[in-house]
């Protein structure tokens, strides 16, 4: 047994400095901090975003906002696009749109990053966390059957939790790391119970599932274009959806819910101040057009990861079949929680800014007190998944 857990221990060591060379060395890096994923200007960023300086329009009406709504909506194949703050609020919105109120509770992963709770949260209304498959990382079809089976009642104005009495509102799976989970199950669940589905494309541009983007299965989704995202605006999101009442309504709410009038302010509404900018919208046009040959680089240090860990027997994850994965993150599973914390004391100690995946969202504080069930494989994964350096390479 010790002598496996030594070999094990230099194994790792080993790994961390080849690891280490094979970074600095592709990023031409070497010496200083490399962080997980760090963006690129490389294209018309610079153009576009003087070009909007000068012609004043930096706030919230510009054509950036427009064009960059369309090419989103043409890139995905979306019918509407409405460009956001961050992703936070677009989540905030979806949510909102699909008829979540106070008091109300939302099915979704404790394996994500903690906007996808607190956008609930926004609503005063309470998350309720179902498991993760291991495959995908992503809600789990078969909890959520189990779950729904388990404690939910069919009413004439939609399904109640038994336990709480409280009305399940909506459920919000996340495709972790730009693996899309088993959407179409989960639609097929939630429609037999009535719940709205959006979806929590944060991290899933540029991913598809059987041909189908990240974002266009459900009634709305949530992309970010936050600086450690595939694309960035510096902050910012977008809704997606085919509805043309939802878009519409989606588009007036960010909008102060201010009438259109020539001069006079009037709101039928309490709104938010949402909308993109244009200034963020100019820099975040710039990077769409760069998208697919960022998806094509970050492929290819996938390539090269895989080669690397190979020789260790450690896992690079991968999303299952019927996926075309973005490659935004990528991630290895270590054997146990020891094993993962002494390999990312290694690359810190190296710079090498590897992390692990998210806390389990039910461990924090103001999260401590939601309804869960067994979440057997999100504390798995929690204990053993390290996300590593994955920037497109300039
Ligand atoms: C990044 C992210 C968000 C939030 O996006 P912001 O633009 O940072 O507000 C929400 N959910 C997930 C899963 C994310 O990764």
């Amino acid at each position: 047994m010790l002598v496996i857990q030594q070999k094990k221990l230099n194994q790792l060591d080993k790994l961390s400095i080849e690891l280490k060379n094979f970074i600095r060395n592709y990023y031409d890096k070497p010496e200083g901090n490399i962080s997980l994923h760090e963006p690129i200007f490389i294209g018309n960023e610079k153009k576009y975003l003087s070009e909007c300086i000068d012609s004043t329009f930096v706030s919230s009406v510009g054509k950036y906002v427009t064009l960059f709504e369309q090419k989103i909506s043409e890139y995905t194949n979306t019918k509407n696009s409405i460009a956001v703050v961050n992703g936070t609020s677009a989540l905030h919105i979806c949510l909102k749109l699909c008829g979540v109120k106070s008091g109300d509770e939302v099915i979704t992963q404790s394996l994500t990053f903690v906007a996808t709770a607190n956008a609930i949260s926004y609503l005063n209304a309470k998350p309720i966390f179902i498991d993760v498959d291991i495959d995908t990382l992503g809600l789990s079809p078969i909890s959520l059957n189990e779950f729904l089976n388990e404690f939910g009642e069919k009413r004439d104005n939609g399904t109640y939790n038994k336990k709480t009495g409280k009305k399940i509102a909506a459920c919000l799976p996340m495709h972790t790391f730009g693996f899309i989970c088993k959407i179409d199950e989960i639609i097929k669940i939630c429609n037999e119970w009535g719940i709205p589905v959006i979806e929590d494309s944060a991290e899933a541009l540029g991913s598809k599932y059987n041909d189908k983007s990240a974002g266009t299965f459900g009634k709305m989704s949530a992309i970010s274009f936050n600086g450690n995202k595939i694309i960035t605006s510096g902050g910012g999101g977008i809704i997606l959806t085919n509805s043309n009442i939802l878009a519409k309504k989606a588009k007036h709410i960010t909008t102060t819910s201010k009438l259109p009038h020539k001069w006079e302010f009037d709101h039928d509404s309490v709104g938010y101040n949402y909308r993109m900018p244009n200034l963020n919208a100019s820099l975040v046009y710039a990077q769409i057009e760069q998208i697919d040959n960022f998806i094509l680089k970050k492929r290819e240090l996938h390539d090269q990861y895989q080669l690397l860990f190979d020789k260790y027997g450690i896992e690079l994850i991968k999303p299952p079949k019927g996926n075309k994965w973005n490659y935004w993150l990528n991630s290895i599973r270590l054997s146990n929680r020891k094993e993962r914390n002494l390999f990312l004391e290694k690359s810190h100690k190296h710079l090498i800014l590897n992390r692990p995946i998210w806390k389990l969202l039910f461990r924090l504080n103001m999260y401590s007190s939601c309804q869960r069930d067994s979440q057997k494989n999100s504390i798995y994964l929690e204990d053993r998944v390290v996300n590593i350096i994955s920037s497109a390479k300039y």
